[in-house]
């Protein structure tokens, strides 16, 4: 039946397929003998590891399999808070299970169900309620993986836990294991080139591409499955940083515009804020002032939380560059370009230019989707006047020759109509809202590589930067300037529910007002986790309004909204912004997924509910939100358990200096799939594995370095150019 298979045949012309199975490999986005081969188990059931409900303790992760009993929905008794209640039972007992926020898994399982559930046991034995397990992940099974004395899996005890691969219906964990092992049975790894080195797998103790094929569908013990997936991890960084090395070798070997630096006129300049500078950000100022002085491009990133004052570096960058004259005596103005995410951002921006400038005769413009303006000291002294609407084109001109200094805007910027002169330097604020492409052509811009920071306030570990952006160099502010007033951050359990909710009255007869984010809701399906947040913020919002505030004006924001409305009537992103903007709403519901940027410095308290749910970096984002207002602010943790664990990671919102630390602290406690934004990274499950090592990522970084030095086009690697290909950012544009 499978003979003479190649790695690049369709499955289905090698093993029968049912229609419902080759559905499923389709949504998987498997085609090949090879694309089946790289689809990895998240993990192995681990038979041993499965609890027999007559042993639960309290305060354990347990896994539990067995048939669901009873399954119904209702509200807490006094807050009224959605759940779902259902009972499990397997043969040596019952529990009870409770997802607190979560009704509609009440809608996914039946009675009759037979699942696996691994959550966190809650209560106590010799309580009345008994012990009772708080919202699970869930697996659903067909058959139960223990009978008796015997594992679904293996009779002989081949393998040391079965397989479990990302579900999709249709298609089984079993399916996949049996069909691999067809395919190994019939020498396919032969035919399989390792494209990493010999010598780099030696060295850092690697298995070959065949073992670790091997070993991660099926390993005998448990080390091989943990060897084979570090080699997997390491081998997707260690792409990464060989595309990302090429990029910046690549980049460096163009001439770059070297910035000549007056030290007595950048104390000037600095000398002029209303504020004296952190140790950070004046040690950010001479690294970056200094790299621009060398003869080939800074690249750097810049990582501070919000509120730490990168738009004074940015300032202060800029201004080293417009003023830099005398090295470039071929060239009239440098010129920088500052991209910023949204048209907000990009206008906010351009007025603290105008502040940080208003003294010096330059031109300074603004270019979004909607509008271009300049503002020019030359002429008026009185800054507001100073600011006109121009033409697009008449913008276009100036930039083109060389009369603006400075061109802030969306990415409008990045558009081929826009040339400029001499662009010296480029800025980018919050670059992980760019597609990593749109970098690459902003950098285009110009025959000389412009000086290139990159800034941004997402905390990620330090392992993570130095892989999505190893092609720069990383600068940390890593304090906020003195005098901020902290955000008051209250862990609250259940029982504290009402008194919050009192406080929060108070700061609403205030005329505060307040978020209330709904929690996270994990689903594979990012369409149907839309729906179910959608879902959680309509019910919340009515909860509120009938047991809570009922005197208050409540709003409602989520991703399925449309972003602007198109008659006046419409609900739109934009108008509900708008109208809590403008106090005409006075609690805004939200998902926390959804954009809620905008600076609103009224807006004073943030809720979280489901707080556990959230990786604590994600948290401190949120919190955020509130940070910028001069009143005091305050940020509600509501948590549904009481679990030691769990109380002691939230404290840490508490106490840790910056967000920086707690993605760190997310990174440690639980795992890379917690990351702030880890969606968007282009990293596979596998590849962040290894986020959690810093030796293999710098193990990956240095072997890349190496290779690269001497061979930049990979010449002598011709598979591994292959693979790094992949990872690449696209340098030419249009
Ligand atoms: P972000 O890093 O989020 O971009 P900003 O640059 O917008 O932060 O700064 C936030 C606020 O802090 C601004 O009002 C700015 O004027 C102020 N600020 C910046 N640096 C300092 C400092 N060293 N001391 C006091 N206030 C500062
Ligand atoms: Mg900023």
């Amino acid at each position: 039946m499978m003979k003479n298979i190649e790695p690049k045949n369709n499955i289905g012309d090698c093993v029968h397929l049912l229609p419902m199975q080759k559905k499923a490999l389709g949504r998987l986005g498997i085609k090949t003998i090879e694309d089946l081969l790289f689809h990895f188990p998240t993990r192995y059931s681990d038979i041993a590891k499965i609890c027999k409900i007559c042993d639960l303790v309290e305060d354990e992760l347990a896994t539990v399999y067995g048939k669901i009993g009873k399954i119904k929905t209702r509200k807490s008794f006094r807050t009224k808070i959605p759940m779902a209640e259902a009972i499990i039972e397997d043969s040596t007992g019952k529990l009870k299970i409770i997802w607190f926020h979560q009704v509609y898994i009440a809608k996914m399982i039946h009675e009759g169900s037979l699942v696996g559930l691994q959550g966190r046991i809650n209560g106590s034995k010799t309580s009345k309620a008994g012990l009772y397990m708080t919202n699970p992940e869930i697996e659903k099974t067909k058959d139960l993986p223990i009978d008796a004395n015997n594992t679904l899996f293996s009779k002989t005890g081949e393998t040391f836990g079965m397989p479990i691969y990302p579900e999709s219906r249709g298609i089984t964990s079993r399916w996949f294991y049996h069909t691999i092992q067809k395919i190994f049975a019939n020498n396919m790894l032969d035919k399989i080139t390792d494209p990493i080195p010999e010598d780099i797998l030696k060295k850092y103790s690697l298995p070959s591409l065949k073992t670790a094929l091997v070993w991660i569908h099926s390993p005998k013990k448990e080390t091989d499955a943990k060897v084979a997936r570090k080699r997997f991890a390491f081998e997707e960084i260690f792409y990464i940083q060989l595309a990302r090395q090429q990029s910046k070798k690549d980049y460096n070997k163009r001439a770059s515009f070297c910035i000549d630096i007056n030290k007595r006129e950048l104390e000037q300049f600095i000398a002029r804020f209303p504020f004296e500078l952190t140790d950070g950000q004046q040690k950010a100022i001479n690294v970056i002032t200094s790299d621009m002085s060398k003869d080939k491009p800074m690249l750097r990133l810049l990582e501070g939380d919000v509120g730490s004052g990168k738009t004074a570096v940015a300032a202060t960058i800029s201004f080293a560059v417009i003023s830099s004259r005398k090295k470039n005596a071929q060239y009239e103005n440098l010129q920088v370009a500052y991209m910023a995410p949204t048209e907000v951002l990009a206008k906010q921006l351009f007025e603290s230019f105008i502040q940080y400038f208003a003294h010096l005769p330059i031109q300074i413009g603004l270019i979004t989707g909607t509008g271009c303006k300049k503002f020019s000291s030359k002429i008026i002294s009185d800054s507001e006047k100073a600011i006109t609407s121009i033409s697009r084109a008449q913008l276009l001109k100036w930039i083109a020759n060389g009369e603006t200094n400075i061109l802030i805007g969306t990415h409008s910027l990045i558009q081929k109509v826009v040339k400029f002169k001499n662009l010296a330097c480029v800025i980018v604020d919050e670059q992980h809202r760019f597609g990593t492409e749109q970098r690459a052509k902003l950098a285009q811009k110009s025959e000389v590589s412009p000086h290139f920071l990159s800034m941004t306030a997402t905390p990620i570990p330090r392992t993570l930067a130095l892989t999505i952006y190893g092609d720069l160099d990383l600068t940390l502010l890593d304090k906020m300037p003195l005098g901020r007033k902290p955000v008051i951050t209250e862990i609250v359990l259940p029982g504290a529910r009402e008194i919050t909710y009192k406080k929060i009255h108070k700061e609403l007869e205030r005329g505060k007002q307040v978020y209330v984010i709904c929690p996270r809701i994990d689903e594979p399906d990012p369409e149907k986790e839309q729906a179910l947040l959608v879902k959680s913020v309509k019910e919340e919002s009515e909860r509120l309004k009938r047991n809570i505030f009922q005197k208050y004006r409540i709003g409602v924001l989520h991703g399925k909204m449309p972003p602007k409305s198109i008659t006046p009537s419409t609900e739109s992103k934009e108008s509900v912004m708008f109208a809590f903007a403008n106090h005409e709403i006075d609690i805004l519901v939200a998902t926390s997924m959804v954009e809620v940027g905008i600076n609103i410095p009224n807006a004073t308290i943030i809720v979280i509910e489901g707080a556990e749910r959230f990786g604590l970096a994600q948290l401190h984002q949120l919190r955020g939100r509130v940070l910028r207002s001069a009143d005091q602010a305050y940020c509600y943790v509501f948590a549904d358990t009481k679990t030691q664990k769990t109380l002691a990671r939230l404290k840490a919102l508490r106490t840790a200096k910056n967000g920086f630390e707690l993605a760190e602290l997310d990174l440690m406690l639980r795992g890379a799939g917690e990351l702030v934004g880890k969606k968007q990274w282009g990293i596979s499950d596998i590849g962040m594995e290894a986020i959690k090592n810093i030796k293999m990522v710098e193990a990956a970084r240095t072997e890349a370095k190496k290779i690269i030095e001497e061979n930049i086009d990979l010449k002598n690697y011709p598979i591994l150019a292959k693979q790094a290909e992949k990872f690449v950012i696209p340098l030419h544009f249009e």
